[in-house]
């Protein structure tokens, strides 16, 4: 086990496809997708938009602390850790 603690190790990186979610210009597609509902699973680069239950996709790995945009209901987020450990995003007013 190494000591390093999670912030030190340099972040993935993703290949982002498109996944076809049509509710943004279609340069911005490959940032979003459907969330597929019970069965689905969040990607280390992925987090969930709670307003619109839309999955955002980041080129490289998501941390706590990180800000997200969620172009298809307009809402700004921080990604946060949750009591059970995932990571989660928080609507920032
Ligand atoms: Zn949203």
């Amino acid at each position: 086990m190494s000591s390093a603690s999670p912030a030190e190790r340099p972040r993935a990186r993703f290949e982002l496809d498109d996944r076809g979610f049509d509710e943004v210009p279609r340069k911005y597609r490959k940032y979003y997708r459907r969330w597929m509902g019970e069965g689905d699973a969040l990607a280390p680069n992925e987090v969930l938009c709670p307003v619109c239950k839309v999955v955002i996709r980041s080129s490289r790995e998501l941390r706590e602390g990180d800000r997200v945009y969620c172009m298809a209901c307009m809402t700004r987020m921080r990604v946060v850790r949750a009591e059970d450990g995932l990571l989660i995003a928080r609507v920032e007013y």
